[in-house]
Order: C-alpha cells, then structure tokens, then sequence
C-alpha cells in the first residue's frame, strides 16, 4: 500500500528510532508450557507468539500415515485479538498458506525419516501482531521442537528484510510493512546455511534483492544465538552443575 507517510528520516532513522540494519528487541523463553512436549514464548518487536509441540505421535487417521517418514503438521494461527480490527476466529486463506510454507521449512531440517508413520504437531498462536509473524513463529516452532527433543539437523531460524521509501532495511515494522515497498521473509538453517523459506511481497530489483538476502541472513544468525542462549538458560537451570558434582562424590572411608 502506498502512502505519503515517511518511513525513513534524512538521518537514516526508522519510525522507531532503528537503524537500517537493526532488530526489533527479541525475547525468547523456552519450555513455558507443561503439557506440551516442547514449546517457546516469543516476542518480536509487538509481536508475542507462542509454539507447542505435539510428537512424534502415531498419525491418525492412519490413511495419512506415511510408512516412510513423519508427517510434519505446523498450524500458525492469529488470535482474533491480535490485530487491531478483530480478526474473524479460524483458519482463513492467509493462515493456510503461512502453515503450509512453515511445515515444509521444518520438514527440512527434523530427521522425519526416523519416525515413520507419526505425525509432530507445531501449534503457532500468534497472540500479538506486528508484522513478521512468520518469521516470529517459524524460529519460535525451532526453539520448541529443540526443547521436545526432535532430532534435526538444525534449529530454524527465520528472519525477514524489506524496502522502506526506497531503502532495503532489517525486519520491517507494521507501518513499515504496510506502507513500504517490499518485505522478504528468510527461513534459514544456520549451521548448514541452507534457505528453508523465501518469499516476497512487493517489488526488488536483482541489487535490492541481494542486499535484502544479505540482511535478512545477517537477522537469521543473531535470531539463532538467541534461540540457543534461550535453550541453554532453560535447560542449565534444570540441571546446576554443583549439584551434579555433589552427587557423585565418593562417601569418605573410616
Ligand atoms: P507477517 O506477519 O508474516 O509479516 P503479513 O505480511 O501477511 O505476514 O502480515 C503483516 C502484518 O499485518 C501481520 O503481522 C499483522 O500485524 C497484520 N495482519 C495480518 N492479517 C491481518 C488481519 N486479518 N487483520 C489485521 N491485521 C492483519
């Protein structure tokens, strides 16, 4: 959508303050859930997300099992209070079409072929919307499945670029994302460098586009050592060092 408002100022500054190649404020938290099998909470900029995981589980009904691997099922759903308008309840042609890109993003890097016949279960629930909730989701389904245990060859991790009043810049905003020129969403497999989503809303020249990819990758490496940070603060206050110390130490001989 065009408009006459300014997303960028003489300066370089963004709507809210950002520079051109700056994140949103990212907090991740794993394992918030206790029913789940994993899952994570996430804030992205406004956004708040949250993903479970369900799985392996045997699928069911069984014709849609698949003898020789996992069926991965990611549903991203958008709260009906999450966008300023209420958002009718249920799935709609955006949130199929977001479900599907993100399944076929983690079926690249979850070992499916360990688990035939079952299917993983990735609830998205977007709770809060502020533009980049595909990506917000996507890395917070990889956090979640990690914290399930599921064994892949990666954490995904998704971060997204975009053109503002003629510039590329990082992780586009709501205004930025409504009223800019173009917004690329990157899904990435960072240890093995290999692109699990891209899309494109908008218009790139080939420059444009490479200065984008560049960025959004650039986002996709910071997003991920947070992922881990978020994983390893779980998971060290589960088990202290110490104590695992003081449990073994020999009992003291008369
Ligand atoms: P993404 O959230 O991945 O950027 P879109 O580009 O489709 O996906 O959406 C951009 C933003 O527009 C969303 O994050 C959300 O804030 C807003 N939005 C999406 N769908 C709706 C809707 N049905 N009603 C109001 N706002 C919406």
């Amino acid at each position: 959508m065009k408009s006459d408002i300014k997303l960028i100022d003489g300066h370089g500054k963004r709507l809210d303050g950002r520079k051109a190649d700056e994140l949103r404020k990212i907090k991740i938290e794993a394992g918030v859930l206790h029913r789940a099998d994993g899952s994570c909470y996430l804030e992205w900029g406004g956004n708040k997300v949250l993903a479970a995981v369900y799985g392996p589980r045997e699928a069911i009904p069984k014709h849609t099992q698949n003898p020789l691997k996992a069926i991965v099922n990611a549903r991203y759903n958008m709260a009906s209070f999450s966008v300023e308008d209420r958002k009718r309840p249920g799935p709609d042609r955006r949130s199929v079409e977001i479900s599907k890109v993100i399944s076929e993003a983690l079926e690249r890097v979850i070992l499916i072929e360990q688990f035939p016949r079952t299917m993983i279960n990735v609830n998205i629930e977007v709770l809060d919307a502020e533009a980049g909730t595909r990506c917000a989701g996507l890395t917070a389904a990889g956090v979640a499945l990690a914290d399930a245990g599921i064994p892949m060859i990666d954490i995904p991790v998704a971060c997204a670029a975009g053109k503002i009043d003629g510039h590329v810049v990082l992780d586009l905003g709501q205004k930025e994302d409504n009223f800019g020129d173009a917004d690329l969403p990157l899904g990435l497999a960072p240890r093995i460098n290999e692109v699990i989503l891209l899309q494109m809303d908008g218009h790139l020249t080939m420059d444009e586009f490479n200065k984008a990819f560049e960025l959004a990758h650039h986002g996709c490496l910071v997003v991920s050592e947070m992922q881990k940070k978020a994983l390893l603060e779980k998971y060290e206050s589960v088990v202290q060092p110490e104590e695992v110390v003081q449990d073994v130490q020999p009992e003291e001989s008369e």
